[in-house]
């Protein structure tokens, strides 16, 4: 450990520009909320995700009994203590899979859009949202935030089923949830860096293994950039750079870092001393270092330990 002085912060709201459901900041804002407000160890409860199997009615059961058996599995898996669901399949206005009446536990509704009734591969991913709502509501956070449901799902392990439902064929495209496929693999992605899980074994639809896979080369490259010691050599260049360019402008007397030297990645700010701030790559907390230091930090959100070389 270090004595170099941290501070941290919230992460950057949603990018401007960025329709609801399609930018990662959401995602990064939705997973910081998660530690926050539940505590790492809480987190880290659901270090294994729901198996295929609890989350699936078969077609050779009966549909009532199979879809009561599946809200049951994810209560339990979402360790929501005394938690009775009753779920009834009812026609919903079009774009509507589901709904759950809160605020009325520990007995709660669960309505179906009657058109699953036939579309049983997806009972699962409509339950595991509206669950979540419940799981949110539970823990007295924002449960009516359908970013902070749809990332809660995924990040404690009931959510891949919903992106299991991101399906475009040359005349139709399917999509339960209200995260975009990318923030969705990225979402799991996530998860998979912070658990060593591998949900691609689940995934069925070609859209949602794609999805997965670049979401989570992103979390990935996350956890392996600049300024952590562990970055690859072109992160490490890139960020040696882009402090030089920062330096070179101060020297020569501008007031503060230089825009063109901020990226997705990390931002200059301050003068003496010159500060990085990044996104801790479990969390998300933003975390500010001195430059020039190279320290071991106990991430004060999530606890990971973050070899820094800034
Ligand atoms: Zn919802
Ligand atoms: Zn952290």
């Amino acid at each position: 450990m270090s004595d170099v002085e941290v501070r941290y912060g919230a992460p950057a709201p949603r990018t401007p520009g960025n329709d609801r459901g399609w930018s990662l900041d959401e995602v990064r804002r939705a997973i910081y909320t998660l530690y926050r407000r539940l505590s790492p160890d809480t987190v880290h409860e659901f270090s294994a995700s729901i198996p295929a199997e609890d989350v699936t009615v078969r077609r050779d059961e009966d549909l009532i009994s199979g879809t009561q058996r599946v809200a049951h599995a994810l209560v339990e898996h979402l360790r929501l203590p005394d938690t009775r669901i009753t779920v009834t399949f009812t026609p919903m206005p079009p774009g509507r899979a589901g709904r759950v009446l809160l605020g009325t536990g520990p007995q709660y509704s669960v309505e179906i859009d009657s058109t699953f009734v036939g579309r049983r591969r997806d009972i699962g991913a409509v339950l595991a949202h509206e669950v979540t709502h419940v799981f949110l509501e539970y823990h007295h956070m924002r449960y009516e935030d359908e970013i902070l449901t749809d990332t809660t799902a995924a990040y404690l392990g009931v959510g891949w089923p919903l992106l299991d439902s991101h399906r475009t064929a040359a005349y139709y495209t399917e999509r339960l949830g209200y995260l975009g496929s990318p923030a969705f693999g990225y979402a799991l992605g996530r998860r998979a860096v912070a658990f060593s899980e591998d949900p691609l074994p689940w995934l069925t639809s070609t859209d949602a293994r794609s999805a997965y896979r670049s979401g989570y080369a992103v979390a990935y490259q996350e956890w392996t950039q600049a300024p952590l010691a562990s970055a690859d050599p072109a992160s490490r260049r890139r960020y040696d750079k882009d402090l030089a360019q920062v330096r070179r402008r101060l020297d020569r007397g501008a007031a503060r870092p230089h825009a063109a030297a901020k990226s997705d990645r990390y931002a200059f700010s301050g003068r003496s001393p010159l500060r990085v701030t990044f996104n801790c790559p479990i969390c998300s907390v933003r975390i500010s270092l001195p430059v020039a230091s190279r320290a071991e930090i106990c991430c004060q959100m999530c606890g990971t330990l973050l070899d820094c070389d800034t």
